[in-house]
């Protein structure tokens, strides 16, 4: 069956590779098993925030019980640091889309691993339609793909907007922060969702998707849990 041939035929020639030492790869995943088991994942989550507590006998961070976000649960497995940022920066800003199913299935993983209830659908956290013009694409968006198509749930991008074009938040501190996401969102449906997780690439003082849940709740949504796939600590890196 020559059709056969033409399927296999890229798995002969390009065998999974790590992509980050080139070592041949028996995973699913573009990563070997050494550079995986390597990464920086956030062993100890607030489980409102993700934020790395220093024990596992805490639930929450002292900044969730004291001021506690519009959303409701976090998963985010990994620490903005090597190799993770490099390859939320390679998916960003350099286009390298590949880097959005490595990075969108071991977010799906955790999700998995969480044990967390399952939400109606994923909203990729949207930007705004300049940025989005001069990026080419939604990094969040590439990510969801393969974060929902593991759940097979339905990506629901276009009942927000953006409307504000904020700064990135990495350049602001706290105070500015909180003022730049005010009102940054605009909803534009009412569909009856009740639990919705929102997905975004880096969560920096969750400011953003803070603000997005925020606009969700008003409109009714119950519970907005947020999957990314990097938390930086609550200070600028
Ligand atoms: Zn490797
Ligand atoms: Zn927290």
């Amino acid at each position: 069956m020559p059709y056969k041939w033409l399927t296999r035929l890229p798995t002969v020639l390009y065998p999974p590779t790590c992509v980050l030492c080139q070592a041949p790869s028996s995973q699913a995943i573009d990563l070997c098993i050494g550079c995986l088991g390597d990464l920086p994942r956030i062993l100890h989550p607030c489980r409102q925030c993700a934020s790395p507590l220093p024990a596992e006998s805490l639930e929450l961070c002292g900044a969730c019980q004291t001021n506690p976000p519009a959303f409701d649960a976090t998963i985010a497995p990994f620490r903005y640091a090597l190799p993770i940022n490099r390859l939320l920066a390679g998916l960003k800003f350099q286009g390298k889309l590949m880097y959005a199913r490595i990075l969108g299935d071991l977010t799906a993983q955790a999700v998995i691993d969480s044990g967390i209830e399952l939400p109606e659908c994923v909203i990729p956290v949207p930007l705004h339609a300049r940025r989005l013009r001069e990026r080419g694409f939604n990094q969040a968006r590439e990510l969801a793909r393969y974060v929902a198509r593991r759940f097979e749930l339905p990506i629901v991008d276009g009942i927000v907007t953006r409307t504000k074009d904020t700064k990135p938040q990495m350049e602001l501190d706290a105070k500015q922060r909180f003022k730049n996401m005010r009102d940054a969102f605009a909803l534009n449906t009412l569909d009856p969702w009740q639990h919705v997780a929102v997905l975004d690439d880096v969560m920096t003082t969750g400011n953003t998707v803070g603000e997005l849940a925020r606009t969700l709740k008003v409109a009714g949504v119950k519970t907005v849990d947020v999957w990314t796939v990097a938390r930086t600590h609550s200070e600028v890196p």
